[in-house]
């Protein structure tokens, strides 16, 4: 089974499908994208199949899909009604930026998806084209409703940027008044894509919390589940809740369940830290699944303790100046 040295059980996985993506959010990529990686150079859905299934049988119970945007990922679907007939594996999420995603939401819940993560930082249309620098809101709040239509549960992202969207963060809260989402803020990052970030956080989970307050002073702190990356709160009355997760500050390190996997089959055993192994380069080495479950086993061992001491292992191509669409958030 996975465990690290801390003792840890590790059954969350992450996978990111691509690095590709239709929205260009000014806090993940440049206005120009990336250097898209090269077809070869990602993990196709047989291997990404092949190397889920290891993994459920070493103790992943959950995987969460992620990129990139994962609807841009030709033949996307396919992929997820195979990976829903993985024996073992209790649970699928998404994170998706809503764009291409409501057309599918039907076909989510046939497959058995309960939960996704839609990422929203706006609710307003010139806000979100300044943010994304493409005008898709309209697209993203109908993915929001048909969700809801369709009773799967909601959690939106919202990262708190200084001058960009915190006069957002009250009307997002609002909508937990009538809808059972959880409304989740985000402390910024410094993972652009571009390198040039400047480490200064104005916007902590204190000060997002305090903003909050100002306006609900009666908001009631609700316990975590555990492995949350959330402080998580409620509003007396509203149907939602809100989290906050302190993402800059790493103050959830210490239960952590969860690895990574990189469209291009990097291991990250922290998402603060270098990648530990190409599991991409195993498979296609026609490493057995012995094989690939002792590597594993080493590389997750390893884990460090939290995303601090990650950090210092990091060193040039895999520091915090890469984009989060290659890592998958
Ligand atoms: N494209 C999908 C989406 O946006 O939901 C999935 C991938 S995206 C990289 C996953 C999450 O990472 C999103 O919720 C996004 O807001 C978050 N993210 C990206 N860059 C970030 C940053 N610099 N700081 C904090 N969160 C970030
Ligand atoms: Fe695309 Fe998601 Fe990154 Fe925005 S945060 S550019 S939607 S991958």
């Amino acid at each position: 089974m996975l465990v690290d040295r801390y003792g840890r059980k590790i059954n969350y996985l992450r996978l990111a499908v691509t690095d590709r993506c239709n929205l260009r959010c000014f806090y993940c990529m440049p206005e120009e994208g990336l250097d898209w990686l090269a077809r070869k150079e990602l993990m196709t859905y047989e291997e990404m199949l092949q190397i889920c299934s290891v993994m459920v049988k070493m103790g992943v119970e959950k995987i969460r899909i992620t990129g990139g945007e994962p609807f841009v990922r030709k033949d996307f679907m396919s992929f997820l009604t195979n990976l829903s007939k993985l024996q073992g594996l209790e649970q699928i999420t998404l994170t998706t930026n809503g764009v291409l995603t409501a057309p599918f939401v039907p076909e989510l819940k046939k497959l058995g998806i309960k939960s996704v993560n839609l990422s929203l930082d706006t609710l307003d249309r010139n806000r979100f084209f300044a943010i994304t620098r493409r005008d898709e809101l309209p697209s993203v709040l109908e993915t929001m409703e048909q969700l809801l239509h369709h009773d799967l549960e909601v959690k939106l992202n919202a990262v708190v940027m200084e001058g960009k969207n915190t006069d957002d963060i009250l009307p997002l809260v609002e909508l937990t008044k009538d809808a059972p989402v959880s409304v989740r803020f985000i402390e910024e990052m410094p993972f652009n894509g571009g390198g040039a970030h400047p480490e200064t956080l104005k916007w902590d989970h204190f000060r997002i919390l305090g903003a909050i307050q100002e306006k609900y002073p009666d908001i009631k702190k609700l316990p975590d589940p555990p492995h949350s990356t959330a402080y998580n709160y409620q509003i007396p009355g509203h149907k939602g809740s809100v989290g906050i997760i302190a993402a800059y500050t790493r103050s959830f390190c210490g239960t952590c369940n969860r690895i990574r996997l990189t469209p291009t089959g990097e291991l990250k055993t922290c998402l603060y830290g270098p990648s530990v192994l190409n599991v991409k380069d195993l498979m296609r080495a026609n490493t057995n699944e012995q094989g690939l479950q002792t590597a594993l086993l080493e590389a997750i061992s390893k884990k460090e303790k939290n995303g601090w001491e990650a950090e210092k292992n990091n060193t040039g191509l895999t520091s915090l100046s890469a984009s989060m669409a290659t890592i998958g958030g």
